[in-house]
């Protein structure tokens, strides 16, 4: 091999889309140095992703990033409802009011955000690059992976200066989009259904207040005879995309030139003469598949290399994000050792059911719109009408846009958690309902608190560290933690919460949300999910934290 230069990182990561830069940002916030590297010269130009769930934006709180992403969200007037209509211009269907894209204070400290990714990467990015640790290298592409039991050995080529490169690491994270190299050299396939409808996604500019002014909406589903896709405003002025199905049987992507897109356009807003500009056209594929296994040896899938979801509903990042956060702090404990490797095997076992469910839902919201396509195509409901069958449809379509349950819900049943024997909340529909709980394997619920006479939510200390909370009365625990996390290096907060605790409790809530005793305790993961309760007292606080520690890292 020419210029072959041997260099070394604990985590090397391959992609430098949302979810490869959150590894890189996340790794930096836990300690672990990486190498970053991307095959484009930079961060994308096109817009695709939009939804960044709230599950999601308390990630990015977490890194410092909130009010970053918030700048470029579309403003929130824009984001609670979907419309339904024949064209802008035309006959509209109907509406369905989106509570998931709007958000709800009183469960999380944040709202969810719709931007485009190509405003979302160059603040990943700017973020990773400013952290100790954190390396980042663009024009350079993996193009041949080895693993032994001691790492892997990655080859390199930096087409800029047209060299290649040896690299050895400890782990390597594959976030390299759904065509994922880093897959296929581990042999893996697919699971489930690809090239389930084949679109173009084309981004362009346009003023369309004259047909939308009093009526902003996060997507405007147009169907007519002429004319089914979707418009999606990116800024609340004049950055759109817009979905364009197509037969490729009958077509290829190279018949959609910006002309014909524009004529598209301008069918689906329902005026021949609106003036636009069209700055991108891409195609891609709607799958519904995860990878036969997320981890080989010491390589990880991460991302549309893991799983690819339908974007109806805006899962496919957020849910890679999220794996990512999971998989983040585990690599912490096995590199800085105060976690078995063992742990490592939790993240497919923990993220499989969650991919898997995510990717189910979004098929079901693509047939759900599928659904107001046909009966507005079967019945004719046109300029003049809506039948029964398409305001049917419209209705049985709430749920894409009402999903808290999905966002904020999803629980881990087994992997580094350890079982309190309690049962799940029920909850009528799991989508669209989410009764916050800190059972074992669930997010850790969302409480106003006060710390150092500031106001902050309970997510605010989980802070990239083991959290261990108690109520009033547990003194007990937070020094048997203490003690354990000196003993055994491990990174721990701990606090007691309510009088003459670290933290007070103005609105009373934390117990209940909790479900603890003012004796009890829990031990919430770097990842903000819980890890294990013990809602009363303990005789012995600090084997009973052992044990359980020693569950939750594998050793
Ligand atoms: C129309 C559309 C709308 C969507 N809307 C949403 C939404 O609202 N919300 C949501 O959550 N998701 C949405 N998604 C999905 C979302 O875009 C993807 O899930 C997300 O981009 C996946 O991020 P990633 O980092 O895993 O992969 P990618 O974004 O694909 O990034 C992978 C990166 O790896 C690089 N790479 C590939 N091979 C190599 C190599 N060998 N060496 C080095 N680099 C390499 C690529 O250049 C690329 O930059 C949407 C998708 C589409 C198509």
């Amino acid at each position: 091999m020419d210029n072959v230069r041997t260099v070394e990182t604990p985590v090397l990561i391959v992609g430098g889309g949302p979810v490869g830069l959150t590894a890189s940002v996340l790794l930096a916030r836990l300690g672990v140095p990486s190498l970053l590297v991307e095959r484009r010269p930079g961060v994308t130009d096109h817009p695709r992703s939009r939804l960044i769930n709230t599950r999601t934006v308390e990630v990015l709180r977490s890194c410092g990033l909130e009010s970053a992403f918030e700048e470029i969200s579309l403003p929130k007037a824009w984001r609670q409802q979907v419309i339904y209509t024949t064209s802008l211009a035309g006959k509209e269907l109907g509406r369905v009011k989106t509570d998931a894209w709007a958000g709800d204070a009183t469960l999380s400290p944040v709202l969810p955000l719709i931007s485009s990714q190509d405003k979302m990467e160059p603040l990943l990015r700017e973020c990773a690059e400013g952290l100790p640790g954190a390396e980042l290298r663009f024009s350079t592409e993996l193009i041949g992976l080895e693993q032994d039991e001691r790492g892997v050995t990655a080859t390199l080529l930096d087409h800029q200066a047209q060299r290649k490169e040896q690299l050895r690491t400890s782990y390597l994270i594959g976030a390299d989009g759904a065509g994922s190299f880093v897959r296929r050299q581990l042999g893996l396939g697919w699971v489930g259904q690809t090239g389930i409808a084949s679109l173009m996604n084309v981004y362009f500019l346009a003023d369309l207040s004259p047909w939308i002014a009093d009526r902003p909406a996060a997507l405007y589903w147009v169907s007519s005879k002429g004319v089914t896709g979707v418009l999606a405003p990116l800024d609340g002025e004049e950055r759109w995309v817009c979905q364009i199905g197509y037969n490729p049987e009958h077509e290829s992507t190279g018949d959609f030139t910006p002309e014909r897109c524009a004529d598209w356009i301008r069918a689906a807003v329902g005026d021949a003469s609106v003036p636009l500009n069209i700055l991108s056209i891409n195609p891609w594929t709607l799958s519904s598949v995860i990878a036969e296994r997320l981890r080989r040896g010491r390589v990880f899938l991460v991302g549309d290399a893991a799983h690819q979801l339908p974007p109806t509903g805006g899962f496919g990042m957020n849910t890679g994000m999220q794996a990512m956060h999971n998989l983040a702090w585990k690599l912490a404990g096995v590199i800085q050792g105060w976690a078995a490797p063992r742990l490592l095997d939790t993240y497919e076992l923990e993220r499989v059911p969650v991919a898997r469910y995510n990717s189910e839902k979004s098929l079901e919201n693509f047939m759900l719109v599928a659904r107001v396509n046909a009966a507005v195509m079967a019945q004719g409901a046109g300029e003049t009408e809506v039948d029964d069958e398409t305001r049917a449809a419209i209705r049985g379509a709430r749920r894409y846009g009402n999903f808290i349950g999905m966002d904020l819900g999803f629980a881990y049943a087994q992997g580094a958690v350890v079982p309190d024997g309690s049962a799940p909340p029920k909850v009528a529909d799991d989508v669209s309902r989410y009764i916050p709980t800190a059972r074992p394997g669930h997010r850790a619920p969302h409480v106003p608190l006060v710390k150092d006479g500031r106001e902050i939510s309970s997510l605010d200390l989980f802070d990239f560290r083991f959290t261990l909370l108690t109520g009033a009365n547990g003194s007990a625990w937070i020094e048997a933690g203490r003690k354990l996390a000196q003993a055994r290096g491990l990174p721990l907060s701990a606090y007691r919460i309510g009088p003459y605790g670290e933290l007070s409790d103005p609105a009373a809530r934390f117990l209940d949300a909790y479900g603890l005793s003012s004796q009890g305790a829990v031990l919430v993961r770097p990842d903000g999910h819980v890890g294990w309760r013990s809602r009363l007292a303990s005789t012995e606080p600090g084997p009973t934290l052992e044990r359980a520690l020693a569950l939750l890292l594998g050793r």
